[in-house]
């Protein structure tokens, strides 16, 4: 019997391709860049399963009559039409856990860095401009701990990112559609509206999914509400956040400060003025950016395409209502 075709559009380490080899005839865009559309288009024309981080839209799948499985490479999976994959019994399958703490690390690296000007400290030195002690160069920042931070989407990483905040003896505040009692019974978070989050949080983090109902919600509204002297964070998805928005509020002095790990386009195009800005830390999405978490992403998306492909449930379904409806 042939074996199924599983189509690759990121690098991937040998014995990720070993294990997927042995199992399944593997092609894949062979360089470290995002595989182009047309490549992308023409490669899954016959394909069981695909494994990256591509943009997946109905009229791709249309063209991809076999396929039975995009095994994203990431938790969010906004990149992804879901409803459309659903609709034609293909399922999607994300990489939720193996990223949480890496992702905590970085927005955290984020509020500290914005908080205490690490990075245009930094630029100061390395510019060679540290030549007199005291003075203007002492770089004042805001104290983290002791602060109180409010978090929006108290989910796998907005809880790692809370969990952190406690070594910093940080207040906790928290909006999300749902309650999470058990969190606020073990670790003293508490639940408020997004309204009081905002107005008495020193720093506010963002993790919720890009979503319809995500999209832009904090807006021009939302950064009213927060203090002068708060800082945003995000290291979620850029689109959740109103970039013209932010940039006006970050000019105007109506928040202090942004740490950023993603935008509204990425690339953000190089005349951002959020680039610009010495009061906002700006990261190219590296947020689950390291060797290990990096390679547990890819084992998990490998273990999804074989688990599908051999006929069993995929081990982290992202549109779990698809498993009725199965091609078979
Ligand atoms: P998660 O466990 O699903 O957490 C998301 C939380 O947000 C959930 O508690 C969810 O509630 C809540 N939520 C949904 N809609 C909301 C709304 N309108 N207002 C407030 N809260 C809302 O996901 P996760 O694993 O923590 O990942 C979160 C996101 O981080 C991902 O979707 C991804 O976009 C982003 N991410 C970024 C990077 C990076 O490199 N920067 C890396 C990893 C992840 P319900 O469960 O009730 O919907």
């Amino acid at each position: 019997m042939s074996k199924p075709k599983v189509f690759i559009t990121r690098p991937v380490a040998d014995s990720t391709l070993a294990r997927l080899s042995a199992q399944c005839e593997v092609s894949f865009w062979p360089k470290e860049s995002r595989c182009p559309a047309e490549v992308l288009e023409e490669s899954v024309t016959d394909v069981e399963a695909v494994l990256g981080t591509d943009r997946w839209t109905a009229g791709l799948m249309d063209k991809s009559p076999k396929l039975r499985l995009i095994a994203n490479v990431g938790v969010g999976f906004d990149n992804v039409d879901a409803v459309a994959a659903t609709q034609r019994g293909i399922i999607v399958t994300n990489t939720p856990d193996v990223l949480t703490d890496t992702t905590a690390d970085l927005a955290f690296t984020l509020l500290l860095n914005v908080a205490r000007r690490i990075g245009e400290a930094e630029r100061f030195m390395r510019a060679g401009e540290w030549t007199m002690l005291g003075g203007p160069a002492t770089f004042l920042g805001t104290n983290v701990h002791h602060a109180t931070l409010g978090i929006i989407g108290l989910g796998r990483i907005g809880a790692a990112v809370a969990h952190r905040a406690l070594g910093f003896h940080m207040k906790v505040l928290y909006y999300d559609t749902v309650r999470r009692e058990q969190l606020e019974k073990e670790f003293g978070y508490q639940y408020v509206d997004m309204d009081t989050l905002l107005g008495e949080a020193d720093f506010v983090s963002v993790h919720m999914p890009l979503m319809p109902e995500t999209r832009g919600l904090i807006g021009d509204a939302q950064l009213a509400k927060m203090k002068p002297t708060a800082f945003l964070i995000n290291a979620a998805r850029g689109p959740v956040v109103e970039e013209r928005a932010l940039i006006s509020a970050l000019r105007e002095g109506r928040i202090a400060g942004a740490g950023l790990d993603v935008f509204e386009k990425e690339p953000t195009p190089t005349n951002n003025p959020l680039l610009k800005m010495d009061n906002v830390v700006v990261l190219p999405h590296i947020g689950s950016a390291t060797v290990a978490t990096r390679q547990a992403m890819l084992d998990l998306a490998a273990g999804n395409v074989l688990a599908v492909l051999s006929g069993k449930p995929p081990i982290t379904p992202a549109n779990p209502d698809v498993l009725s409806r199965l091609k078979k």
